[in-house]
């Protein structure tokens, strides 16, 4: 039975899903308006690990994840500045052409890092229409109210408002500065649809005039689009719980008029050298400065299951190199075990990679297992079972690169292309060259492994 942590009910509870073992998540996906750092990637690494272990129980998934394009404040709540309007002037570029670079950006970088990414991913601004209109059924069930400004939600009508995370909204309410705005009900009533000023970059024609989305909207609008009425699993960072998760939690939960989501799964933040990441101490990084640094981004994938998803995890350099040299020996171990004789059980290791992962998702335990049982004599059963696990760790075993040096790299490819020209004594004579420098090069169906001797 798969477990997994439920931040609303805060109990560990087995797997919701839908009939034929389908499991319907919504992730909260990327606003694309700068480059995506590594703390971003822990969060979509964490819904690669949920749907990589769904699936190697059994489940199907029917995932959808949102991308940001529209309507998110430089804060959550709704302060600050649009951060697409924030990037268009920064790039001297339109919203669209900074949504179109960053939305590349994201998913050559998700790419490179083996993210199983969901079945449907969705631009905020493809689905105007449809926010449009679930607004206008909560104005019509009197949950929200239109001002001079916009449309808001009215959180007095949703009882369950703060539940998520653990607020009590008449407290907070008591504690809240005044609102600038007076004609809002109350200071924590959150915006659906705003008006826009005529000279505002992105913005559409609605019953109440020009304007644009408020940021929580396109969510709840996604979600029930391609999910429907009913959602297993909702992911996201545990900085959307207080606001952005509660606003979604009010506005579909009003719409329907029941529960949508049954189980909410938040990650803790990646941290850097112990502390917050941040522009002023330069610390934000992303795949490419990693890479520039010698650390690719299956280095990254295997540093993130260093750590559970619920607590907070420290980058630093002597961490990653940790993370590359381990996943190097499991590689060269996993080789040793394909051309291993042994005879060797791995039902026991089977057993408990399976309660390591079904048990709220702890893959460093599961890691310490996989670990152990590469440390078994040689055997093609433990390849087997390494490459079972790897439905779930999604890491590239059969790449394995046993530090070899360009310039062998080099003789190797000019063998190849002498070979593919059948110029066979170039090929002959490279061999014995790359031979007699301690390597040997073995031909496959698809190409050539190089091996050190
Ligand atoms: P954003 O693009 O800002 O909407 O954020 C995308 C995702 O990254 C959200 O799920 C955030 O919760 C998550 N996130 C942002 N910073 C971090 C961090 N330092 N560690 C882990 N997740 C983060
Ligand atoms: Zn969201």
């Amino acid at each position: 039975m798969v477990k997994f942590y439920n931040s609303l009910t805060r109990a560990k509870e087995e797997v919701p899903s839908h009939e034929g073992n389908v499991v319907k998540m919504y992730s909260c996906g990327p606003t694309v308006y700068y480059y995506p750092h590594i703390g971003n990637f822990r969060a979509y690494l964490f819904m690669d690990n949920i749907r990589r272990v769904l699936k190697y129980n059994g489940y199907k998934l029917d995932g959808v994840m949102n991308i940001t394009d529209v309507g998110h404040l430089t804060s959550d709540a709704d302060e600050g500045e649009d951060k697409m309007l924030v990037a268009s002037q920064r790039e001297h570029k339109s919203p669209w052409e900074i949504a179109k670079y960053y939305t590349d950006v994201f998913m050559n970088d998700a790419k490179a890092l083996n993210i199983d990414l969901p079945e449907h991913i969705v631009p905020a601004t493809s689905v105007i229409e449809d926010m449009i209109k679930f607004v206008e059924k909560l104005i019509e069930n009197g949950y929200a109210y239109e001002t001079s400004k916009g449309i808001y939600f009215d959180i007095a009508k949703f009882k369950d408002y703060g539940k998520l995370s653990g607020m009590n909204i008449n407290e907070k309410l008591a504690g809240a500065r005044i609102d600038v705005d007076e004609e809002k009900h109350s200071p924590y009533d959150f915006v659906l649809w705003v008006k826009a000023p005529k000279e505002h970059i992105m913005q559409w024609q609605s019953p109440w005039g020009m304007g644009y989305p408020g940021w929580h909207i396109e969510c709840s609008v996604i979600g029930d689009k391609f999910l429907g009425e009913t959602i297993d699993i909702h992911t996201g960072g545990v900085d959307h719980k207080p606001v952005h998760h509660e606003n979604e939690i009010a506005q579909s939960n009003c719409h329907y008029g029941h529960q949508v989501v049954k189980m909410w799964m938040h990650l803790e933040f990646l941290q850097v050298d112990g502390g917050k990441m941040s522009k002023s101490l330069g610390n934000i990084y992303t795949l490419k400065d990693l890479a520039e640094k010698g650390y690719s981004a299956e280095d990254f994938r295997y540093f993130y299951f260093m750590a559970h998803y619920s607590k907070q995890q420290n980058f630093t350099f002597d961490a990653i190199e940790m993370a590359k040299n381990t996943l190097k020996s499991i590689k060269n171990l996993t080789k040793e075990h394909k051309n291993g004789t042994a005879v060797v059980d791995t039902i026991s290791y089977e057993k408990e990679f399976l309660d390591c992962i079904n048990d709220d998702l702890n893959m460093p335990k599961a890691i310490a297992c996989v670990l152990r049982m590469l440390k078994e004599e040689r055997s093609k059963d433990v390849y087997q079972t390494m490459m079972q696990f790897n439905q779930v760790l999604g890491l590239n075993l059969e790449e394995i690169e046993d530090d070899i040096p360009e310039e062998i790299k080099t003789l190797c490819e000019k063998r190849w292309q002498a070979k593919k020209n059948k110029d066979f004594a170039t090929a002959d004579s490279l061999r014995q060259e790359i031979s007699n420098l301690g390597f040997e090069v073995k031909d496959t169906r698809e190409g050539y492994n190089i091996i050190k001797k």
